[in-house]
């Protein structure tokens, strides 16, 4: 059959981190320790959890369509009107909602090299032109990507910090780029690990919209909140932006319990902190760990760190796989010696230490 949108003949499907159960059942163990999706290791907040379990008899109703007292949260938390608030199945829900409002076969959206892989996945999926823009120092180069700006380009993507680098960018560094961007370009601004962040010269997206109408700020439940399993997001943009959204939205697309769990999250600011506190020490350990073996790295401010093998990645993480702990290998990145690893609990952290010291010695 023949495909209409030429760009979805080439696209290649987002790889998920392999599943625990697949592993165990390959492997015929049990232990396994999964650092591979970027996932908080505390597993839930309890109250998200209450909040979850309240909402069992209520799952035969849709949920409310609009989100209303989850944007009404939000809207007091971030001091925002709940207008410029756009809800996700996920944040890449929202990606996938501005690529579709703003993007056209005859368009183009601008990126990083080595950024996150859902912003050419939902460009090509429009059939548009997505160009990746050289990295500097492995992370965003703003100077490029402005110039790498067109009269086609619609819409910029900018992830603060980038996944799968853990690189970030200055208030004064995005500030710079934004006044250079044309105001018709849609800049987001993916804020997925902003919790994480301890910089003082780090940008809160939200406090920039006020400058700038074309600025659209992604931010989600899945990391620091601990939700990535209920699928849970949101944009904040000017309120028509988040009209134009809303236009071409799924209904329905927040489910219950991520709401009533998204709600709750929200308001357990001991969870948050517990989250940000048990990832500041695993990513100390992991990097003193890394010292000690004499392996590179890239200094990340997310909740995971790319570690440089010093050899092809794909054996090395297969090898892992072996051991019963799942990583990611960023290949597709075009970071053939680096594998990605989320930051676990500490007893997690040092059996991907045991195992990576084995393996990188036996393959030696
Ligand atoms: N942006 C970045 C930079 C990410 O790394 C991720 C998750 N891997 C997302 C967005 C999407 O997260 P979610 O859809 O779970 O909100």
């Amino acid at each position: 059959i023949e495909l209409a949108n030429k760009g979805v003949q080439g696209l290649q499907p987002y790889q998920p981190g392999k599943p625990v159960e697949e592993l165990e059942r390959e492997l015929g163990i049990t232990d396994i320790v999964k650092l591979a999706s970027n996932e908080n290791p505390l597993g839930p907040s309890p109250q998200a959890l209450a909040a979850i379990q309240a909402v069992l008899p209520e799952l035969t109703r849709y949920p409310d369509g609009n989100g209303f007292r989850l944007k009404a949260a939000l809207a007091d938390k971030l001091g925002v009107e709940a207008a410029q608030i756009t809800l996700g199945n996920g944040s890449n829900d929202v990606l996938e909602m501005i690529a579709r409002s703003y993007l056209t076969a005859h368009s183009a959206s601008v990126y990083s090299q080595h950024a996150f892989a859902v912003y050419p996945i939902v460009t090509q999926a429009i059939g548009a032109q997505h160009i990746a823009v050289p990295a500097k120092d492995w992370g965003h180069d703003l100077d490029a990507m402005a110039e790498a700006i067109t009269d086609k380009t619609r819409v910029v993507f900018v992830a603060n910090p980038n996944n799968p680098t853990g690189t970030w960018l200055t208030e004064s560094e995005v500030r710079t780029f934004l006044n250079k961007v044309p105001p018709r370009v849609i800049v987001v601004l993916d804020e997925a690990y902003t919790e994480y962040v301890d910089k003082t010269d780090f940008p809160d997206g939200i406090a920039l919209l006020k400058d700038y109408p074309n600025l659209v700020v992604t931010r989600t439940f899945s990391k620091a909140y601990g939700l990535a399993g209920l699928r849970i997001g949101y944009s904040v943009s000017n309120p028509e932006v988040a009209d134009i959204l809303n236009r071409i939205r799924q209904p329905f697309n927040a489910n219950l319990a991520a709401q009533e769990a998204a709600i709750a999250a929200l308001s357990d600011e001991d969870y948050l902190k517990r989250s940000v506190a048990v990832n500041a020490e695993g990513m100390a350990y992991l990097e003193g760990e890394f010292n000690r073996l004499g392996l590179g790295f890239i200094p990340s401010v997310g909740n995971f760190i790319s570690v440089d093998v010093g050899q092809p990645a794909g054996p090395v993480d297969g090898a892992l796989l072996r051991e019963g702990v799942i990583v990611r290998s960023v290949a597709p990145y075009q970071m053939p010696d680096h594998l990605r690893v989320s930051i676990g609990t500490m007893d997690e952290n040092r059996r991907f230490i045991e195992a990576l010291e084995k393996v990188l010695g036996a393959l030696s």
